[in-house]
Formats: C-alpha cells, sequence, structure tokens
C-alpha cells in the first residue's frame, strides 16, 4: 500500500489535517483505538478560534461566556457579552472532522497501531495482522507519548503532568466557568470546572488524584456524585524537531500545548494548517517556521508556568489583589483573548499603575510576562 501522507493517529490534530489535505493528495489516518472519544480532556475551545477554523457545530455543548477565579481568601468575577469558549463533546469533535476527511477522499484505518519504521515503511499491526504502508511524508500525530517521536529520534525537554478529571452532578452557573488557585488544595496547577449545564459539570486539575479529592471537598462537590473519571497527561514544554527527514509532528505529539491551561486543540489545529501548507507546496521543512506565532506562545507559557511554580499563596493573593481591582477587570473584558495570552499579558502591562503594583510584588513576574 502506498500513500502520498500517512497520519499515525485519528485524534482532533490528526483528523483535522486529513481534512485539510484530503482531496488534494492520497492520504490516509491510522488510529490505534476502535472508537473516537474517551480521552481526558474538559474539551473547553476559545470560541472565536473554534469558528476560524471551522472546527465541527455539532460538538459544541455549552457556551461559556465568563469565568470567576478564586485565591484561598478572595474572588473576582469577568463576564464578557458574547460567548468566549465552548464545550466540546470529544467523540463528536474527532468522529465530525474524520467523517469530513472520509467524505472528502481519505481512508482510515480503525483499531490499528503504528509499531515503527522499517526500510523508509510504516510497521502497522490490526489486530493479529502485521502490514506495511509506504507514504511520501509521515505526521506522527499520535498524542503526547509518540512513538512517531520516539522513531524518529525527538528529544523532550518538558514538564509531564498527569491530569485527573471528573464529572459530577451539582448546582452551577451554567455559562460561567470556575478557576481555583490555590496551591495548598491543588500545588502543581489550577484547578478547574467547566459546566455542561445547571446540573452537570466537568472538574479537574493536573498533579495527583489527592489534589483533586481535596478540591472536590473544598468546592463541596460529593465524590459518589461523580459519573465519570478519566485521567490523562499533557507535557509542557518542547519537543524537538518537529520535522526531521519526511517525518512531522503535530498536536501533543510535539507538545503544542498552551503551558498557562494545558489546552492543545486549538495549537495542534493551527500547526495543522501550516503542515498542511508545507505539504502541499513540497516544502515540509517550512513547517516549523511557519509555526512561529504558536511557539511565541509556548515560550511564554513557559516562562508564566515557572513563575507560578515560584509563587507562594501569599504572592498568588497579592496578584489576584491586583488583577480583581476594577482597571484590570475592564482591561481584561475588553481584551483577553482566550488562546493569545500573551497580548493579554501585554494589555495588562501596559497600564504604568499596574506595572508598577506588580512590580512591587516582584520584578520577576513583569519579566516573565513580557
Ligand atoms: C485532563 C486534561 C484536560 C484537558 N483539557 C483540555 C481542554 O479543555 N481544551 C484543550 O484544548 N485541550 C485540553 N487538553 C489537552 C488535549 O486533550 C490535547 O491537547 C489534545 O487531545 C491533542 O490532540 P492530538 O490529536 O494531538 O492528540 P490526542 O488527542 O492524544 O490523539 C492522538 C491519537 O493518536 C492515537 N495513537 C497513539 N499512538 C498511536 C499509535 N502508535 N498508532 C496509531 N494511533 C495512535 C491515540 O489513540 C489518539 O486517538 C486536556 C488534557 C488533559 C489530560
Amino acid at each position: 500500500m502506498r500513500y502520498d501522507v500517512l497520519i499515525i493517529g485519528g485524534g482532533p490534530a490528526g483528523n483535522y489535517l486529513a481534512g485539510l489535505l484530503a482531496g488534494k493528495v492520497d492520504v490516509a489516518v491510522v488510529e490505534k483505538k476502535g472508537s473516537f472519544g474517551g480521552k481526558a480532556c474538559t474539551g473547553v475551545i476559545g470560541a472565536q478560534n473554534y469558528e476560524r477554523l471551522g472546527l465541527p457545530e455539532e460538538a459544541v455543548l455549552n457556551e461559556l461566556r465568563g469565568a470567576v477565579f478564586y485565591s484561598r481568601i478572595q474572588s473576582f468575577e469577568i463576564a464578557r457579552r458574547g460567548s468566549q469558549a465552548y464545550l466540546v463533546d470529544r467523540k463528536t469533535l474527532e468522529k465530525s472532522l474524520a467523517e469530513r476527511a472520509v467524505k472528502k477522499g481519505a481512508d482510515y484505518f480503525m483499531a490499528t497501531t503504528f509499531k515503527g519504521f522499517k526500510n523508509g515503511k510504516a510497521i502497522l499491526q490490526h489486530l493479529k495482522d502485521r502490514f506495511e504502508v509506504e507514504a511520501e511524508v509521515y505526521i506522527g500525530a499520535d498524542g503526547v507519548s509518540s512513538t512517531v517521536a520516539k522513531a524518529m529520534g525527538a528529544k523532550s525537554k518538558a514538564e509531564f503532568l498527569s491530569g485527573y478529571e471528573v464529572e459530577v452532578v451539582g448546582h452551577f452557573k451554567k455559562d460561567f466557568v470556575e478557576v481555583w488557585v490555590n496551591k495548598e488544595v491543588t500545588p502543581d496547577f489550577f484547578a478547574w470546572l467547566v459546566p455542561v449545564s445547571e446540573s452537570l459539570a466537568r472538574v479537574g486539575t493536573f498533579g495527583d488524584m489527592d489534589s483533586l479529592n481535596r478540591f472536590l471537598r473544598i468546592r463541596m462537590l460529593s465524590p459518589t456524585s461523580v459519573l465519570e473519571f478519566k485521567a490523562g497527561s499533557v507535557g509542557l514544554g518542547w519537543r524537538k524537531p518537529w520535522v526531521r527527514g519526511n517525518v512531522a509532528l503535530l498536536g501533543d505529539a510535539a507538545l503544542q500545548i498552551k503551558p498557562t491551561t494545558a489546552g492543545g486543540i486549538v495549537f495542534g489545529a493551527i500547526c495543522a494548517r501550516e503542515l498542511a501548507k508545507a505539504i502541499l507546496s513540497g516544502n515540509l521543512q517550512s513547517y516549523e517556521k511557519a509555526c512561529s506565532w504558536v511557539k511565541r506562545q509556548i515560550s511564554f507559557g513557559m516562562r508564566f508556568r515557572k513563575l507560578f511554580l515560584s509563587m507562594s499563596q501569599e504572592d498568588i493573593e497579592r496578584i489576584f489583589e491586583v488583577l480583581s481591582s476594577e482597571d484590570v477587570r475592564a482591561i481584561i473584558e475588553a481584551q483577553a483573548d482566550f488562546d493569545d495570552h500573551l497580548r493579554t499579558a501585554k494589555a495588562i502591562l501596559k497600564r504604568p499603575r499596574v506595572l508598577s503594583k506588580l512590580i512591587r510584588i516582584s520584578p520577576a513576574i513583569v519579566r516573565a510576562l513580557l
């Protein structure tokens, strides 16, 4: 069997790329699972990019227009008029993208695992059958523990975190997300609560299961009201290179993830667009450079992450005091971008009064954010 492009991994990134290439080149997707969905992922995606990227409407479960931020002793609310983010159903998202790709001419091999490369060909396994597929270009869109990345010799300089998430019954404000930054409860990351409806929410954090249990307790959510539990992992930082010879990495396989929130679907789709252009122009090597916006966001996110890890809860309380002031909230409400956190930070730091308050807390904050 021979294809122009063989995509390994039928997650959001691989399926989105397949849809961009199908009909223009011969493309196939290999997915090790027998069906889509099931990955631990809250499914929050910035509304503007969701539409800009043409992601499927039918996957949207809920529209979110604001957030309430909680520290140990304070809270403030950011409310905006329109929808800022969507909560999506992962299975529908992946399946709709795959359906689009198949309709345009892509071939799918489900329940088929990529085992490695041999003599320039991909070795695949479906149940007990092993077979080979040859392609001009191979794409590793096979997630954070990418086998393709290992096979091409890519190296990681990243922080790998386990994530735990539950779907729980309770009473929630349907269009508001909750973000809890309290190192005494969840020391490694913030905890989130994203409503699916007024009576169901996805709640999670990164670190360990004890952190999530502590959070459920202080949020007064009962472990016996949990209807779904998922665990997964993310890698925050760099895995390089993204291209070697005729093999390229995409999505979580390339760690194209926002280190501030661990959201990866939008960055994966943005990079898929650049990768499709590079493949169609016959210049695969141009892909990495074309993803410079995403790379800048990752660099910023890593500085932010380092800062978060170095801060005490007292520092966080002092930052909350600044962020909850009326003028800063007004800037965030007017200018915050769900995916462009660098732009949001710059907008906040442009105000001399805010800048001097943050410098007083620690000059490292300003250095990290700019
Ligand atoms: C707890 C948690 C919450 C998250 N919440 C969000 C969120 O709200 N918003 C957001 O944007 N991101 C979120 N993320 C991150 C998001 O899940 C990833 O960024 C996203 O799934 C990346 O998509 P992908 O297609 O690159 O990889 P994946 O979704 O991991 O897909 C990779 C696919 O490759 C397949 N595969 C793997 N190995 C092989 C192989 N050898 N052969 C064939 N197939 C293979 C897998 O079965 C899988 O289907 C979260 C992550 C976690 C852990």
